[in-house]
């Protein structure tokens, strides 16, 4: 009887946090497709998340400005 309760619950919740995770995907995806800019890339000198739009990316490596860019290659 436990069992078959416990059972009961644990669909419920399955249920229900399934469609929330669903009524979440479907929110994100138009808002993925209008705005690019929200996208962000690594520096790869200082870690910092930049919008992809600002960085400055060279030979496949991101950077969120000139400085760190200079600074990477005196670097490596
Ligand atoms: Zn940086």
């Amino acid at each position: 009887m436990f069992k078959s309760v416990l059972i009961i619950i644990l669909v419920v919740i399955i249920l229900f946090v399934g469609r929330s995770v669903l009524q979440r995907l479907k929110r994100a995806v138009p808002a993925e497709k209008s705005a690019d800019s929200k996208d962000t890339v690594q520096c790869l000198h200082c870690k910092t998340y930049i919008p992809c739009n600002e960085a400055i990316v060279k030979d496949g490596n991101t950077f969120c400005s000139r400085q760190h860019f200079n600074d990477w290659n005196r670097s490596s």
